[in-house]
């Protein structure tokens, strides 16, 4: 393989860029020429091609965001949409593909290895819910940037003795709340995989309360229900008063962790080891620490499961 793209797409995570920069970097190494694709599925489509040097990817390890933009397109998700993208590449002389998104992206890769075209794909989303991998690219990041939150928003919940709701991003996978929640010391935590009860948490809330707790913080994953909602029926079910932070898109942005530009760094390279070894149609990942890669097909049919001994153990720690 003489020449690759690369193309980042769905939702931004903190540390693409570093990964952008570890398949140049990597593949220039190997005497292979890349390309970006900028604008995800949708600039493949339109052919916004252009070659990158080495030079192209430097000072942008530290950058949140995707220099090579990301964009959502529908159109990919046809066959002419995707035999449109193959005809970009082969007229680009582009031989393999890198993906960096999350599973939706995997599935447009997918279907380009499948009608011939070799894509690997690299887990970046800040939800942590790709099969096939214990942590993707920006989920570190994000989880900082909750648990800054969560500190300050302790310091007014003790000032003023209120129980805080913070919802923060997660429609399938509850990995933020959790995380976050056990890492910032929340005593409440809603993740979609489980089913919360209203009147075990109000009379959590009230036994803390009696001995003497000022505050207490609420994770909300937005795949349970909305914070404002539920605050509205904790409020009935406790009458403490209650406030509610949505924290949003500041959980995509930022400048990526030291352990998402390590990850993006070897799990880019990675990618560019195995289409240089003509091994496309794979996916790639880490558990327990090293390296580990699936056939595309096969990582999308797994399901990402949350660690339920996280979820027991922050139920134990905020007794
Ligand atoms: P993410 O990659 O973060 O999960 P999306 O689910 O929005 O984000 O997917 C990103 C893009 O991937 C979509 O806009 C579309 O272009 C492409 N895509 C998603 N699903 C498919 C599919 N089934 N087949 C082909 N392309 C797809």
């Amino acid at each position: 393989m003489k020449r690759i793209g690369v193309l980042t797409s769905g939702g931004d995570a903190p540390g693409m860029n570093a990964a952008v920069r570890a398949v140049v970097r990597k593949a220039i190494y190997h005497n292979v020429e890349v390309y970006g694709i900028f604008g995800g599925y949708a600039g493949l489509m339109s052919g916004n091609i252009q070659k990158l040097e080495l030079g192209s990817v430097g000072d942008i390890i530290h950058r949140g965001g995707t220099i090579l933009y990301s964009a959502r397109c529908e159109e990919f998700k046809t066959k002419e949409g995707q035999q449109q993208g193959i005809e970009q590449l082969r007229k680009h002389g582009i031989e393999g593909l890198v993906v960096i998104g999350g599973d939706g992206s995997y599935r447009g890769a997918k279907a380009l290895t499948e009608q011939g075209f070799p894509c690997v794909g690299v887990p970046g989303t800040i939800d942590n819910d790709i099969p096939g991998t214990e942590f993707t690219i920006g989920f570190d990041t994000a989880l900082n940037t909750v648990i800054d939150a969560i500190d300050k928003i302790r310091d007014t919940a003790t000032s003023h003795e209120r129980t805080f709701i913070i919802e923060v991003m997660g429609r399938d996978a509850g990995d933020i709340a959790l995380w976050a929640g056990l890492a910032g010391g929340a005593e409440t935590i809603l993740i979609p995989e489980e089913k919360y009860n209203m009147e075990e948490i109000a009379q959590r809330l009230k036994k803390g309360h009696e001995r003497g707790k000022r505050h207490s913080i609420i994770m909300v994953a937005e795949g349970v229900c909305s914070g404002v909602e539920f605050g509205k029926e904790l409020e009935e079910a406790t009458n403490f008063d209650t406030r509610v932070s949505v924290l949003g898109h500041i959980q995509r942005g930022g400048s990526p962790t030291a352990f998402d530009r390590v990850l993006a760094s070897r799990l880019g390279a990675r990618a560019v080891e195995l289409l240089i070894n003509d091994q496309g149609g794979r996916a790639v990942g880490v558990e327990k620490n090293h390296l580990v890669d699936y056939d595309i097909i096969e990582a999308l049919a797994k399901k990402h499961t949350i660690d339920l001994h996280l979820y027991k153990l922050s139920k134990e720690l905020s007794i």
